[in-house]
């Protein structure tokens, strides 16, 4: 079939890259044409190549591309990485899917800068399940009527970067928002550094990492007598693979930036 959109992945031996090499091999409408890890490099010979395919594991994404050029590129690799492989990727004029948390403001926007220059997509999706999509979209309408918000995200205890992806973008529209600052009229003290949790505008963020969770967040609104919790889990990675998959075929022919799945639905 020559009308399948190619996809390759980078972080093809991590958690989240086999379960998108899984998902993609399973789509009738895709085909995996590249991979790539760093972690390649510490496989044994003979062992070079993704489990159940013939797709060779490059040792970085130059090396991926050095040969062939895929519709999309799908990254799951670590905050120090990501920006540079996606600018590797961009740089050879390909479509480029970030799930790997970690990026600051301004790399967005310098990626979103390179794409457009290229005439090729990037889109930054800090969380790829539909309910946490709708998480988000609950707490927004939230904030509208209940100013005072604080986060709690929970995550397994290999994750690198905290706060979450997801918790940072929650915050950021919960801001957006929220009406006039309500004061508590408190002077607050915290008595261990941290307590209290990172601050992004008005929202406060807590970080739990612990084994056995997978990615969990719960939006506490709390108003006059009462309280309204929106939470929302994800139980394993499968959660993720629709709105990968979905990402991949709505990013084909789209130029410029997209910051987050609920701009892609
Ligand atoms: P992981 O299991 O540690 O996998 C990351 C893989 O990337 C590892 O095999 C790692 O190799 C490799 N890698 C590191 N640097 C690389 C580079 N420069 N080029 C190619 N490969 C490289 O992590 P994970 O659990 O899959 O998570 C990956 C990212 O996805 C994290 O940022 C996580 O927060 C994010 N995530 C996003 C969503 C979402 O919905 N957007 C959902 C879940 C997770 P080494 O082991 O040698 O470092």
């Amino acid at each position: 079939m020559t009308d399948r959109i190619r996809v390759a992945v980078v972080g093809a031996l991590g958690r989240m890259g086999r379960e998108t090499v899984r998902a993609v091999v399973a789509d009738e409408g895709l085909e995996l044409i590249g991979a790539a890890d760093v972690a390649a490099a510490r496989r044994p010979a003979g062992e070079a190549r993704m489990s159940g395919s013939d797709i060779p594991i490059s040792a970085s994404v130059a090396e991926m591309l050095a040969g062939q050029r895929p519709d999309v590129v799908v990254d799951f690799t670590t905050p120090a990485a990501v920006f540079a492989n996606a600018c590797e990727a961009l740089a050879h004029g390909v479509t480029t899917i970030i799930g790997t948390t970690g990026l600051d403001a301004a790399q967005i926007e310098e990626l979103g800068r390179r794409a457009a220059e290229k005439e090729v997509g990037v889109a930054v999706i800090p969380n790829f399940a539909i309910g946490a999509v709708l998480m988000m979209r609950f707490a927004a309408e939230a904030a509208r009527y209940l100013p005072h918000a604080e986060i709690i995200e929970l995550h397994h205890d290999q994750k690198l970067d905290a706060p979450s992806g997801t918790a940072l973008k929650t915050a950021e529209l919960v801001n957006a928002a929220m009406g006039e600052p309500v004061s508590t009229g408190v002077a607050e003290t915290e008595k261990l550094a941290g307590a209290r949790g990172g601050k992004l505008e008005r929202v406060r963020i807590h970080s739990v990492r612990l084994p056995g969770l997978v990615a969990h967040q719960e939006v506490i609104f709390g108003g006059v007598g009462q309280c309204l919790t929106i939470r929302h889990d994800s139980f394993n990675r499968e959660s993720f693979m629709p709105g990968v998959l979905l990402a991949i075929k709505r990013m084909v022919g789209r130029r410029g930036l997209v910051y987050g799945l609920e701009n892609l639905l």
